[in-house]
């Protein structure tokens, strides 16, 4: 855990988010500033800072986060709509939280590019 990480406290349970989905690897909970009718974060437990920290060893975390987005996509009732699901790194990628996250956007029809 990193003291001062905010997704790590939400983890340790010190702040208690809107959680829709957890599990030994992952927990997902709704984002405290919907950009859709369905946006729900998923992050994983260990703390990793961005994107770019994931290494070999981190293969299946990385697939469990993406079986996590599908399951919440399904839970959610968005999976057969068709959803979205985002993971911004750094600063051009407009990461704000430096803990590791993937955004499941759905219920509204996503325009491309974003912003
Ligand atoms: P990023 O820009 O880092 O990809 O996304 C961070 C997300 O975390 C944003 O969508 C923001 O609304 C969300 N967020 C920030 N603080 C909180 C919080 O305290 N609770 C919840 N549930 N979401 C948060
Ligand atoms: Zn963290």
């Amino acid at each position: 855990m990193s003291e001062e990480c905010l997704f790590c406290k939400m983890v340790a349970g010190e702040i208690r988010p809107d959680v829709v989905y957890d599990d030994e690897h992952v927990l997902a909970f709704r984002d405290i500033n919907p950009q859709a009718p369905v946006h729900v974060l998923v992050v994983p437990r260990r703390h990793v800072a961005t994107l770019n920290d994931l290494e070999e060893a981190d293969a299946a975390l990385a697939g469990r986060l993406f079986l996590a987005a599908r399951r919440v996509a399904e839970q959610e009732g968005v999976a057969e709509d068709g959803y979205r699901t985002v993971v911004n790194c750094n600063k051009a990628g407009g990461q704000l939280v430096f803990h590791l996250h993937m955004h499941v956007l759905g219920g509204r029809q996503m325009g491309w590019p974003p912003g």
